[in-house]
């Protein structure tokens, strides 16, 4: 068979002469020859193949470049490749769905009469065994629960974690009119300003910033924003749930499932942050979840995750009487296990107030 015409080609990919002519426009399939004189387009039989796979991969909403990425590659590196678009895609979903369950909640006026609920908190920041710099920051209020862990080296972590803290400090006094997303999106762009303004003032804090895990109580209700690989957890019913997603190059190998949680556990580049505060402008997650009477949580910085495993975790975190108890024996377990990073806790019991 010799070549086909665009409308044999077209009617044999069930696919249009239209999307045809766009996918050669973008590098996606080009056609086989292309007349110099009439611009007609010709295609060989045997890239049928490429036609098909471009069509469903365009159905499954995939991004021309990555597309194009998958379109070269090997059957078996093709496949890994479109798992990991996959796990991306459920996992911006599933983000998306939360958001979308508090607007419909909001908006059927489910809002109206919460439970009013009260913490007691307690914080411990300490250098660690092997810093000579504590670059973590830590706020704990009645509303406000917040760990920044500051990075640049030469103690210009400090002053980066420090200075993201204070732009979230007022959201301890100010009641955020029953916007608890926006006004930690708010906050998280106003810390990210003072990074910028910091960094063009001195530049010798170029390449300074931060991450930030932080809490906002509204009655029953927890604002939680998260950027980094600071992390927050929550104990429930005697089980440890971590309610943030680190942003580090790990996790994300983990999520595309090229990498298992012990491998990342010893990786060299384990602490390769993909999301952090540095006044570059940020996205950081942002989402809403129920507290209950009963429940403990827990920020951390990753002097604590890294180097103290989950496990050791949940059994202090369940065996200590009150937050003070807990923070201290959370960053005695770090310091025992080589304290090499600064380590950051903040522990909170919920409980109903009246
Ligand atoms: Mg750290």
């Amino acid at each position: 068979m010799g070549t086909l015409t665009i409308g044999a080609f077209a009617r044999a990919a069930r696919l249009s002469p239209k999307a045809l002519r766009l996918y050669d426009e973008l590098g996606l399939l080009r056609p086989a020859r292309v007349d110099p004189v009439s611009g007609y387009r010709f295609y060989e039989p045997a890239q049928l193949e490429r036609a098909r796979l471009v069509a469903w991969l365009r159905r499954l909403g995939m991004p021309l470049a990555r597309i194009r990425v998958v379109c070269e590659l090997e059957p078996a590196a093709a496949a890994r490749e479109i798992a990991a678009y996959w796990a991306r895609v459920e996992a911006e979903t599933a983000t998306r769905r939360d958001l979308a369950a508090f607007l419909i909640d909001q908006l059927q006026g489910k809002d109206e009469e919460p439970m009013t609920l009260g913490i007691r908190y307690a914080m411990k920041s300490d250098i660690g065994k092997v810093r000579e710099d504590n670059e973590d920051s830590a706020y704990a209020g009645a509303r406000l629960l917040a760990v920044a862990d500051g990075f640049g080296g030469h103690g210009r972590g400090a002053p980066a974690s420090a200075a993201v803290i204070e732009a979230l400090r007022p959201l301890d006094t100010e009641l955020p009119a029953g916007d608890l997303l926006g006004a930690l999106d708010q906050a998280v762009h106003e810390a990210d300003a003072a990074l910028r303004d910091i960094t063009r003032s001195d530049p010798a804090m170029e390449g300074s910033g931060s991450t930030l895990t932080a809490l906002l109580w509204s009655g029953s209700r927890l604002g939680l924003v998260h950027v980094g690989d600071s992390r927050a957890y929550v104990l429930r019913d005697g089980e440890l749930f971590q309610i943030t997603h680190d942003h580090t190059q790990v996790q994300s190998l983990i999520d595309e499932g090229r990498l298992t949680a012990e491998e990342a556990a010893s990786h060299p580049q384990r602490s390769l942050l993909l999301r952090a505060l540095h006044g570059g402008g940020v996205t950081a997650d942002l989402k809403l979840h129920e507290a209950r009477p009963g429940d403990r949580y827990l920020l951390c910085s990753d002097g604590l995750s890294v180097v103290v495993p989950v496990q050791a975790v949940h059994d202090t975190l369940s065996a200590a009487a009150e937050p003070d108890d807990a923070v201290r024996r959370l960053v005695d377990l770090a310091n025992d296990a080589g304290g090499p990073d600064n380590v950051t806790c903040v522990v909170a019991d919920v409980a109903e107030l009246g």
